[in-house]
């Protein structure tokens, strides 16, 4: 047996024989292993772990979807492992979020343990953000005596940035972002031709994740970043940002899209281009030629944006804002495409003249810029914008071009290298259908599984759909609304979330509930920063948490939720990224409805019901203040709730939702403050 095949924790005879091996010791680990810790089995966890390995030693494009407490982290980590030992190349677990990749494989993390008590010895690397490590050029500017005194905050860092080794911003939390983005990496920086790059920490902690053995934890970022760039770096020599790998696992797979377009995506940011326009503006003995062009760029930037935000439809539910194109747009965006290039020019010239009132290092991330807002503007204006999807940024006041065939090129640079590929989430059906999500990503024939939560929620929910409440007409249907709602929160003593679909949405239940002087504290989700506010729910047992912002990524047990109420159901918006899938779904003879709203609201409210029932001990209500039955979304919208939760349709049903005794209450606070000692 070679040195590679011995790292495994079974023995197998040849490939054929890999994937039975596989499954057996998958099964001793759940049924003979694991319980000898006090892990409890979960058939749920089993058939997850079962169905993941045969896609993966197939080499399938697999969807896993587990509900909420089936352990499905353990249950790919033991394929992952073993298969990146088989194949001699370690396996990516791509994460949605820095929390979660630290959550897998920082101290005391998942992999941590699962090594421990499997004695796997796992190697596994964190390949983080580039915006998570600072970088030694901006640090070193920053000392320099010609710029501003920094900030006590920024000192601070400046001082740590001297010492630290790994230069992660995980070692200092508390340091705000409008100040880690003076130390950051950031797109601007090229580090290709940077001379700080033999003692960098972020090309330190490149290398180190790049010879991990067996798992490298990365985000769905990075992980396209590596995906789209990969054949153009290798032609060009240079290294791919990820090693070869055996496998991928998404982790939160259902939040692939976004990340994969962004990366796929450029950008004009208007502020970006304004600021170093105003720099070169002030350069002493400037050439004539750098500063007119500045001017012209000047001129061309505003009228671009101008126009843009004029050609914006506005959705407050999102800040990707659909744009009309026209002509006189397309003509603007050619203006100031061309006036960049002008401007390239003219910084070549600028370098090579070797002028010291601009530093080497600004030349060249002002040439990185323009290069970049430069392509965003090229690709939008070939075949009139008919090729990608754009839209304007409210927040970051940027306009962004993203290719629109975005599941072809998945095809092309993942799909079609037969590597296998998986997708976990509590959230990538709807009602068990897989064809929404397969569709959007271009995948054709996936294998899945699909296990709901392997909590009792025929014990541990009710659904409250009210009769009698108007449909079609908001005005008729606010007040009544409204009424219900208050009903519900006397009925629960607060302990509820309530999630609406858009900010204005908040605003006018605060003002409309005014009357009703609910003896409650609402935490309203303007009304302060949203961490704090979910602190703040958890703590304070009666309180009321109401926001658009909560239908995922929050984590209650206990009392303190035991009402979900879902104030309309959650339709998309009139997003750029759902109006171009609308868009596909009409070119298939779809209707684009029934192929695209149901499926995405469904997805969404399911989200959202999962915030409720997050331990075996939880109980509670979910209220939908929407009609839903008889409507024609009726099985898009059942199809999302909790399987086996009884629906109710009056309150008189809604026993569930009185507090216990005090006794039970004090045991399950205590229960919930231990388990929030630990999120
Ligand atoms: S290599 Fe990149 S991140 Fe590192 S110091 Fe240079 S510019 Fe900064």
């Amino acid at each position: 047996m070679c040195a590679l095949r011995s790292q495994l924790p079974f023995t197998y005879q040849g490939k054929h024989d890999f994937s039975a091996k596989l499954t057996e010791w998958v099964g001793q680990v759940f049924y003979d292993v694991l319980p000898g810790y006090g892990y409890e089995i979960r058939e749920e966890q089993v058939y997850t772990a079962f169905q993941l390995a045969e896609a993966v030693c197939k080499g399938k494009v697999h969807f896993a979807e587990a509900g909420l407490g089936t352990g499905k982290t353990f249950a790919y980590l033991l394929t992952a492992v073993a298969y990146a030992r088989f194949k001699g190349r370690p396996a990516i677990i791509a994460c949605a979020s820095t929390a979660l990749q630290e959550q897998l494989a920082g101290p005391k993390g998942d992999i941590e343990k699962l090594s421990r008590l499997l004695g796997l010895d796992i190697d596994a690397r964190m390949a983080k953000d580039p915006r998570q490590y600072i970088c030694d050029v901006k640090v070193n500017q920053l000392h320099n005596p010609l710029f501003a005194q920094p900030s006590k905050a920024l000192t601070s860092v400046l001082h740590w940035a001297g010492e630290t080794g790994r230069g992660e911003r995980s070692e200092m939390p508390n340091v705000p972002d409008r100040v880690w983005t003076q130390v950051a990496w950031d797109e601007a920086m090229s580090c290709e031709t940077c001379s700080s790059r033999g003692f960098c920490r972020l090309v330190k902690a490149r290398q180190h994740y790049r010879s991990a053995v067996d798992l490298i934890v990365c985000d769905h970022g990075i992980f396209f970043d590596d995906l789209w760039t990969r054949d153009e770096r290798e032609a060009d020599d240079k290294l791919p940002l990820l090693p070869n790998y055996s496998t991928v696992i998404f982790d939160e797979g259902h939040k692939v899209l976004l990340p994969a377009a962004l990366r796929a995506g450029r950008h004009v940011v208007q502020e970006d281009i304004d600021s170093m326009l105003s720099s070169i503006e002030q350069v002493q003995g400037a050439r004539t030629s750098l500063i007119s062009i500045a001017y012209a760029m000047d001129k061309a930037n505003s009228r671009f944006f101008k126009l843009l935000y004029r050609s914006a439809s506005e959705d407050e539910r999102t800040d990707r804002l659909t744009v009309q194109i026209s002509d006189e747009l397309l003509k603007a965006a050619d203006i100031l495409r061309r006036a960049l290039l002008t401007l390239h020019f003219e910084l070549q010239n600028e370098q090579e003249l070797h002028i010291e009132s601009l530093s080497h290092t600004r030349l060249q991330a002002y040439e990185a810029m323009v290069e970049r807002a430069t392509l965003a503007l090229e690709r939008f204006g070939r075949n009139r914008g008919k090729d990608t999807i754009v839209w304007a940024d409210r927040e970051e006041k940027s306009f962004w071009v993203v290719p629109r065939d975005l599941s072809g090129m998945l095809n092309k640079h993942l799909f079609a290298r037969k590597l296998p590929v998986v997708f976990s989430s509590a959230t990538i059906s709807t009602g068990g259908d897989f064809s929404y999500f397969a569709r959007t990503l271009g995948v054709q024939e996936p294998s899945s599984s699909s296990v709901g939560s392997s909590f009792d929620f025929d014990k541990q929910v009710l659904v409250y759909l009210p009769q009698r409440l108007p449909n079609g007409d908001p005005q008729n249907w606010f007040p009544k609304a409204l009424k219900r709602l208050a009903s519900l929160l006397r009925l629960a003593k607060g302990r509820a979330l309530v999630l609406t679909n858009a900010p204005s949405d908040v605003r006018r239940i605060r003002s409309g509930l005014k009357e009703y002087r609910l003896p409650y504290e609402f935490l309203w989700e303007d009304s302060a920063e949203r961490g704090y506010l979910v602190r703040k729910f958890r703590e304070e047992v009666s309180s009321v948490l109401v926001g658009s912002g909560f239908w995922e990524g929050i984590d209650v047990p206990g009392e303190a939720l035991s009402l979900l109420v879902i104030w309309q159901l959650p339709f998309p918006p009139q997003d750029p990224l759902i109006e171009a899938r609308r868009r596909e779904a009409v070119e298939q003879g779809l209707d684009p409805v029934i192929a695209v709203d149901y499926p995405e609201m469904g997805l969404k409210l399911k989200q959202g019901c999962g915030r409720l029932i997050r331990t075996q001990d939880d109980r509670g209500t979910i209220a939908i203040l929407e009609p839903v039955l008889g409507m024609p979304w009726q099985q898009a919208a059942m199809g999302a709730l909790p399987v086996g939760a009884k629906v109710v349709h009056n309150l008189d049903g809604l026993d569930i939702l009185k507090p216990r005794s005090s006794s039970e209450q004090k045991r399950l606070v205590q229960a919930a403050a231990n388990i929030n000692s630990h999120l």
